[in-house]
This record gives structure tokens, sequence and C-alpha cells, in this order.
């Protein structure tokens, strides 16, 4: 029996659903996660189906979260999409369910769970739970909503389409949800649009960024900068990428200092691995695209440096 099979045949078997997703959603986090919930209730209609996790911080046009009590728990199966890390997941009563189950395409650095289905390979998260669908379509149904949500999740991690993770199953399936009808146009303008004060920020990012010979970037967020420009943290997604569209930067980092002192650390590569920086400084994720935190100055220099070096090593 394939993991999938046994994700299947779990989920049958469940009167009552939880799904989470990580702290800090993207639209690859609500997509699988709300994708996954849609495609449950609508399959099977008698059981219970919750998403769970907080405030989606600006990504309410994709979905909203249910509150669900401690009780709940009781005898429930919890899925958790696209989290790598136990820590990282969002509302941590996650394990307070009969059966856990990852499903993820983060490197399974934590494979936390009852049943684990990682696969690196897939885009997204989103392209997983597509392709979950797709391989069981006889007992799985996928409605509108679903291929709108999970199609949005695979936009997000792509860079729609960009990122080198974009196989050609990944457009097989973005082209067998797109079949579903939904207002593909308006979901891409929804994902790709800025406030002014995040335009005037990719201004400023554009202007100050930091290259060096070998083609590492670096920029630095300060609060007193972020408070200039009148945008929070959460906000920033919309301006890592930029730099990438410079031709002579290979990787970059964006320090985004937070409230308390210490800096969020988002890095990016066009090919020289960074996911192993970002582990050293309390982070992780994807071998292109990871995200880590510096105590200080002095440990935003210490990661640049290590940008630099992987690049002269690659
Ligand atoms: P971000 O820059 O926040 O969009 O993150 C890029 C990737 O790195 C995402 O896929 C995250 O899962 C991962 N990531 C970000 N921050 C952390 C962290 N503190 N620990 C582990 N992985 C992280």
């Amino acid at each position: 029996m394939t993991v999938q099979e046994e994700i299947l045949e779990t989920i049958k078997a469940y009167e009552t659903i939880i799904i989470h997703r990580h702290q800090r959603p993207d639209p690859d986090a609500l997509g699988s996660q709300v994708g996954l919930a849609e495609i449950i209730r609508a399959s099977f209609p008698e059981k219970t189906v919750y998403q769970v996790g907080g405030p989606v911080e600006g990504l309410d046009y994709l979905a909203d979260m249910q509150t669900v009590a401690d009780t709940d728990y009781q005898g429930a199966l919890v899925i958790v999409t696209d989290t790598a890390n136990a820590p990282r997941i969002s509302d941590q009563r996650y394990d307070q369910g009969a059966k856990l189950i990852k499903i993820d395409h983060h490197p399974n650095d934590e494979p936390y769970g009852d049943l684990v289905w990682v696969n690196t390979k897939a885009s997204s998260c989103s392209e997983m739970i597509a392709s979950f669908w797709s391989t069981y379509q006889e007992t799985l149904t996928m409605t509108k909503e679903a291929a709108r949500l999970l199609y949005a999740g695979i936009v997000g991690d792509t860079g729609r389409f960009l990122y080198p993770a974009t196989t050609a199953t990944t457009l097989r399936l973005a082209a067998e949800l797109l079949d579903r009808g939904f207002d593909a146009p308006k979901i891409n303008r929804q994902i790709d649009q800025i406030s002014r004060s995040v335009a005037r920020l990719s201004g400023y990012v554009y202007e100050h960024i930091e290259v060096d010979e070998s083609g590492a970037g670096k920029v630095i967020l300060s609060q007193e900068l972020q408070q200039s420009f009148g945008v929070v943290d959460s906000e920033t997604s919309a301006i890592v990428s930029l730099p990438g569209k410079i031709e002579d930067v290979v990787a970059w980092a964006i320090f985004v200092e937070q409230p308390e002192g210490y800096y969020r650390v988002r890095m990016r590569s066009k090919g020289p691995v960074i996911n192993e920086i970002a582990k050293r400084h309390h982070g992780g994720g994807h071998p292109l695209a990871s995200g880590a935190n510096a105590a200080d100055l002095e440990e935003v220099a210490m990661i640049y440096q290590e940008i630099q070096e992987v690049i002269k090593q690659a």
C-alpha cells in the first residue's frame, strides 16, 4: 500500500478531520490546507472537516479559518499541510487528535506524525493535494473552489510557474484545475497586486540592494524603515523575489528587523543551495528558498558572508 493509499483509507475511517498549516501562511499553506478540506467535504458530506490556524494575514481573499474546541480533537484525524517542522504548525493542538498525518514538500527534517507523505520534488504542497485528487478521482471530488485554492497555492510557490521547481506535472495538474472554471485571471491578480506602501518599498529595495562581485545580494529593512514606509513584516513577502529579477544577482537575503530586535531572514537563490545556511541559523526550507533568524547585525553579516561563500563554491 502506498502512503497516499493509506492516507485515503485513513480519511475514510474518521468522522472528524481537522486540518492545520504553518504560521505566517502563504498561498500554498492556505491553498493546500483549505483545498484539501474542500475536497474532503465534497467527497464525504457526512464528515465534519475543520480548517484551523488563526489569522490569514492579508490572504482573506483565499479562505477563512474556523475555531475548534479542545474537545473536537478527541478521536479526530489531524492533517498538517506544507509544514516541515512541528514548532511552525499554526495551533499547537495538532497533536491532540487520535491520528496525525503530515503532507509536505519541504525537506523532511522532522518527520512528525503517524503517516508522513513528503515529496520534495513537488513545486508546492498544493500540487501534492491536486495529484492526490488526480490519483483517486473516482473517490474524490474536485470542486471549483478547491481548484481555485490549489491553483493559488501552485501559483504562489512557483512565482507563477517561474521557479525551477515547476515541472511538466505541475503544468498538467494546473491545467486540470483550470478546467474547473474558476476565475484564474482574478486570483493571479490578487496574488500579484501590492499596496502603494509595498510599491514604494519595492523602489527602496531596488535602489538600496547591495550586490557584491559574486552576485550575493543583501537588503536590510530596519524597524524604523518599515515604519517610515508603513509596512509590516507580513507584507515583505511581496518584495522577496524582486532581487532575482536583477541579472547579476545569484543569491540574496532580505533581513527584516522584528519589533523584538532580531531579524527574520528571507533567502532565495537561482542555483547555489542555501537551505544549509538557513539550518545553521534557526531556520530551514527548500534548497533555493529558505528562511532563518539572525539575533543581531553581527549574525546578519555572518549569514551574508555564508551566502557569498556558497556562491563562490558553486
Ligand atoms: P519565506 O522567506 O518566509 O517565504 O520562507 C521560505 C521558505 O523557507 C519557506 O518554504 C519556509 O517553509 C522556509 N522557512 C522560513 N522560515 C523558516 C524557519 N524559521 N524554519 C524553517 N523553515 C523556514
